[in-house]
């Protein structure tokens, strides 16, 4: 089956994280729904832990507002994987997946392999993908951010045809910037979303434009100049997401 991408609207993601359970879950995006504009100005994604997809679905029934992602998945279709829930486990349950999160790099050690491997069974189970890419604060002090968003793009998106990458979304992550409250400037934002589209075109042909979304403490505050800053078409939003009133006014920020 093929899910609808609309690559020319916003996109505002909220990962979750490992908060809530399905009754906390309901709850939250039920204040959520009830605080979103009727036609909202972006399109709005939630990323619950695996275990709330479905109680927030089946809140959700339907509701075109709002679409559900997951916020990781098992290169693998099946197999002996020991808590692990793969692509195609997902696929009745949400349209997004999320691969390469900055934690699940550094605190999982995944490797740019292995977010690669991971992209790949999410295309494959159907589902959109959306790659993580950003530099941590060292590599960032040491110049390197530029090589390290290259790299980690390339890598993702290595080996997919053009019209798989199409099917991508890319979110520009600093690593310094999540959960810390420091912010990239819309300027730090464009330069890398700038770059992540040149590499797109390198590699799957100029006519393929991907949404390249900003994350790292965005907030209702900050939300107007970083979510449409140039070349950028989104935000990915970590702790603020877990705030309904906030998560809708970067929502609403994102027209
Ligand atoms: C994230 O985890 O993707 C994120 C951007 O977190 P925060 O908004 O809390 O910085």
């Amino acid at each position: 089956m093929t899910r609808e991408l609309h690559p020319d609207r916003p996109l505002v993601a909220g990962n979750w994280k490992m908060n809530g359970t399905p009754a906390s879950a309901r709850v939250l995006v039920a204040e959520l729904v009830s605080r979103l504009a009727d036609r909202p100005p972006a399109e709005v994604l939630i990323l619950p832990p695996f275990t709330a997809l479905e109680a927030v679905g089946a809140f959700l029934g339907g509701d075109p507002r709002v679409r559900l992602g997951a916020q990781n998945c098992h290169w693998e279709p099946k197999g002996a994987f020991t808590g692990e829930i793969s692509a195609p486990m997902l696929e009745s349950l949400c349209d997004y997946v999320l691969v390469g999160h900055s934690e699940r790099r550094h605190l999982l050690g995944e490797s740019d392999e292995v977010v690669r491997r991971k992209l790949g069974a999410v295309l494959e189970a159907g589902l959109l993908p959306i790659l993580a890419v950003g530099e941590t604060g060292a590599e960032r002090e040491g110049g390197l951010t530029a090589e390290v968003v290259e790299r980690q793009t390339r890598a993702g998106l290595e080996g997919l045809s053009p019209s798989q990458v199409a099917l991508c979304t890319i979110a520009y992550e600093p690593v310094w910037a999540i959960g810390t409250g420091a912010t990239a400037t819309p300027e730090d934002a464009t330069t890398a979303a700038e770059l992540i589209h040149r590499v797109v075109a390198e590699m799957a042909g100029s006519a393929v434009v991907v949404r390249v979304l900003y994350g790292g403490s965005v907030t209702a505050a900050n939300a107007a100049s970083l979510v449409r800053a140039r070349g950028v078409m989104g935000a990915l939003v970590g702790g603020a997401s877990l705030k309904a009133e906030e998560f809708a006014a970067i929502v609403a920020a994102a027209g």
